[in-house]
């Protein structure tokens, strides 16, 4: 049996990442359920850096097997902005960084709005065993918000397969189509394939 102890704080990624993880064989436990309380700075120049810094700060911390993900929405027209600065892209809420978002692309026609949210997860083991993978998922940011669900720029992304923005999706459906799920589906198969 291998328990991992997952890297976040938020305790709806703790959810997702335990229902589509957790088998017989391997258990997720929380920081504080490990008895610890990492918050290294995220200094990285890609989500799989970053992701690998929590990784490593958990895995020392706990000396158990790790799980860390770091995500952000990458805006083809700003040359990949806001990527690893999502969280922090202008100071005050996620509506004023959605709003600064729509500044930012003010002008720009529907057809250059393309955007990918990208989610990297990292395992890191004790004995120095790291993996990392990348889950996308493409949409377009919209001119205007739609929809009141969701976090962060939920109600600008757009998916044209769904004809809908994360804000207007169920959470059962974004957690089915995210980068995040997305990501979750690769390392459950890394996991699978390495007996993990
Ligand atoms: P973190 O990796 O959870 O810290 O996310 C970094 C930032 O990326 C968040 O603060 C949001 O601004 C943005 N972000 C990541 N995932 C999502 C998502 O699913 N919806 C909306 N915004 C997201």
């Amino acid at each position: 049996m291998n328990t991992y102890v997952i890297a976040t704080n938020n305790p709806h990624k703790l959810i997702e990442i335990r229902a589509i993880l957790q088998t017989d064989k391997r258990k997720f436990c929380s920081m504080k359920q490990a008895g610890i309380a990492t918050d290294p700075e995220e200094t990285g120049q890609t989500f799989e850096e970053n992701a690998l810094i929590k990784a490593r700060a958990a895995c020392a911390a706990s000396g158990l097997p790790a799980l860390a993900d770091d995500s952000g929405l990458e805006v083809d027209a700003l040359g990949g902005a806001p990527g690893v600065r999502s969280a922090r892209y202008c100071p005050g809420t996620d509506l004023d960084r959605t709003e600064y978002l729509l500044k930012k692309l003010e002008g720009v026609p529907t057809e250059r709005r393309s955007a990918q949210f990208v989610s990297a997860i990292a395992c890191v083991y004790p004995d120095g065993k790291e993996l990392v993978v990348r889950g996308v998922c493409q949409g377009v940011v919209l001119t205007e918000i739609q929809g009141g669900g969701g976090f962060g720029y939920d109600p600008v992304f757009f998916v044209p397969e769904e004809q809908a923005t994360f804000a207007q999706m169920s959470q059962e459906r974004k957690n089915q189509i995210s980068h995040r799920a997305n990501a979750l589906y690769l390392i459950r198969k890394e996991l699978d394939c390495q007996g993990l």
